[in-house]
């Protein structure tokens, strides 16, 4: 999907002045310019146009996820034009999209006869984009910016309230822009005429798996106003499942353990292309300005603060200068997220998670859950995390449809002795591939796509014409590689896996040229976290009310149980983001 970026200004963000231009002559070639870099998911182009004496104006295509990458590029953009300067930081939380923007601007200075050194020299003196906090005190604080808390807050401030949200990155959206999941609902209008869409069905659905029911009731009974708020309030068209994929005499056959997928019977999607979490952050953040919300980005909360009866009444935070502000409310959302970017905390409840990595991409680690419990909030289900079982190394996320050792794995997986270890495969392999400190996937021509070669273009994946070349750029045994393909080729021939269970079908050799990359099961959603009550309220080790104090989305616990039913974790952010809204604005303003 490629992108133009819209150029406008940022709730909290502002442009200073703008300098004077620079000397004239500074471009030789005058002019416009197109150049292309490799970001996270795809190509940046920027085009750029040079007067002698500036930088006058610069466009982006991009295939990054929209609501990221259309942030970074706004504010590298403003802040290139403002300074007329290339001495620009890339956004945290899209490291990989402001890199292309900023490999692509420079390589069009030089078209235009510029020197990007020079330019790079051009210093920024103060007039940099910068976060002002010109409000620091409203009904509602919410921290995190991700699916819960923006739906949260849009939803409060529809209610009436002041909401200010903060953000730690220098972007929206969370983790909840890495699902390609819709989001399981019942009883929403669109739903009529579903039949298998009912709330029983999905209350079934979700029991299953040890969770709290009054959490699982309010979530079912929710959903559904969810979709139609959604619906109402920014005209987002919602689909339901197609249910001819449903067995009639048994709807709920497909709920399966493996993958609880729900069946398919109750996900609502916004997008047919998978994005449905995106398109909901997106026209959440389009309505901002006028919603009676404040956003602070690279503001990162630290501490809650309470009044002397022990209520929760604000938050002290790292501001993105990194100095302190202190944010006061009538009431605290901590909408922060899981934990799977903090590895020390993934091992501490999961010790045979020692050499897990992540595919979550938002700095999610854990702050929430310390903040919460260091006003006393219980946790629960803390060693429930959902695994995928195949992430490649180095800050990446692919279709598990689009890697040869995603679904259909028809590539070879071996350690760090270029041995096989394991049945390749999505699910079989993960035991084996834990018990390693990264293993690789090796494939032959046949088997790369556009996607991996997105990555060949990052230097994730690697290639070369003989096994030797291949293993010396991992670090492997090249003898030891090319004998294992070897007998993988002649175990093709034969038709039979002599080493381990790899069906027939699956059985392809590893021909011409050579491919692979390194990989890692990632820490993928936690279904633990600090417990709640069904509005969303953060509960004590008594189980009581920590007043003034809520939590909603992969930061709380108490919700899926043991499992996450797939479209129940996006659920489970904009559902109870919603709840949260509600609960909050009802309280504030004291309904
Ligand atoms: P959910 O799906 O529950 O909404 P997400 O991962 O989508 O969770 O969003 C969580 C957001 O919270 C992320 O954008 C993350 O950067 C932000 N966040 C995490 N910790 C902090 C913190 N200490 N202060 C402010 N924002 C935070």
């Amino acid at each position: 999907m490629l992108r133009l970026v819209r150029i406008a200004s940022n709730a909290s963000i502002v442009i200073l002045s703008v300098p004077a231009s620079l000397a004239e002559g500074t471009f030789s070639n005058p002019g416009t310019y197109s150049a292309t870099a490799m970001g996270r998911n795809g190509e940046v182009t920027v085009t750029s146009t040079f007067s002698e004496s500036a930088i006058t104006g610069i466009e982006v295509a991009h295939e990054e996820t929209p609501t990221i990458g259309d942030a970074a590029i706004e504010q590298l953009t403003s802040s290139v034009l403002s300074n007329q300067s290339l001495a620009v930081d890339a956004v945290s939380g899209a490291t990989l999209s402001s890199g292309a923007f900023i490999e692509a601007l420079e390589d069009c200075v030089e078209q235009a006869g510029g020197d990007v050194d020079a330019l790079k020299a051009v210093p920024v003196q103060g007039e940099e984009t910068k976060v002002v906090y010109d409000v620091t005190d409203a009904d509602i604080i919410i921290v995190g910016a991700g699916g819960a808390g923006m739906t949260a807050a849009m939803k409060a401030a529809q209610e009436g309230a002041s909401v200010i949200v903060i953000e730690k990155s220098g972007v929206i959206g969370g983790n909840s822009l890495c699902s390609q999941m819709g989001i399981n609902a019942a009883g929403a209008k669109v739903q009529e005429g579903l039949p298998y869409a009912s709330a029983e069905l999905l209350t079934k659905a979700q029991m299953q798996w040890g969770g709290r029911e009054n959490l699982v009731a309010a979530y079912v009974e929710n959903s559904g106003k969810t979709i139609d708020w959604f619906s109402e309030t920014y005209g987002v068209e919602f689909k339901g499942p197609d249910g001819e994929r449903v067995d009639p005499s048994d709807p709920f056959a497909s709920v399966g353990e493996d993958h609880p997928s729900g069946g398919d019977l109750f996900m609502m999607r916004a997008d047919a292309a998978g994005y449905t979490a995106n398109t909901l952050i997106s026209v959440m953040s389009e309505s901002l300005d006028g919603a009676g919300v404040k956003l602070y980005v690279n503001t990162e909360a630290t501490e809650l603060t309470c009044d002397d009866s022990g209520r929760v009444n604000g938050v002290k935070a790292k501001a993105a200068d990194g100095s302190e502000v202190t944010f006061t409310g009538k009431a605290v959302l901590l909408a922060t997220g899981g934990f799977g970017q903090n590895h020390d905390m993934v091992v501490s409840y999961r010790p045979d998670l020692q050499y897990a990595i992540t595919d979550e991409t938002a700095p999610t680690t854990g702050d929430g859950i310390v903040m919460a419990q260091a006003v006393g909030a219980k946790t629960v289900d803390m060693a429930e995390m959902q695994l995928f079982p195949h992430v490649p190394v180095g800050d990446t996320w692919l279709p598990p449809m689009a890697m040869p050792g995603g679904f259909m794995t028809t590539a070879l997986f071996v350690n760090q002795d270029a041995q096989r270890y394991t049945t390749e495969g999505f699910d079989p392999s993960t035991e084996g591939t834990l018990a390693q400190e990264h293993a690789f996937v090796i494939f032959g021509e046949s088997d790369m796509n556009d996607d991996l070669k997105k990555l060949e273009a990052r230097g994730l994946v690697k290639s070369a014409d003989t096994a030797e070349e291949l293993a010396a750029l991992f670090g492997l045994d090249g003898t030891a590689l090319a004998e294992t393909i070897e007998k993988w080729n002649a175990d093709c021939e034969n038709g039979a896996d002599s080493q381990f269970e790899r069906l027939p079908f699956t059985l392809k050799k590893i021909e011409g040229k050579l491919y692979g990359y390194a990989f890692g099961v990632g820490a993928h959603y936690m279904m633990g976290g600090v417990l709640i009550n069904e509005k969303t309220q953060v509960l004590n080790q008594d189980e009581q009310v920590i007043p003034g104090l809520y939590a909603a989305g992969e930061v709380t616990g108490g919700f899926h149980g043991t499992k996450r039913v797939d479209g129940s974790g996006t659920g489970d952010a904009f559902v109870f983001g919603y709840v949260a809204g509600n609960a909050l604005a009802s309280e504030v303003l004291g309904e």
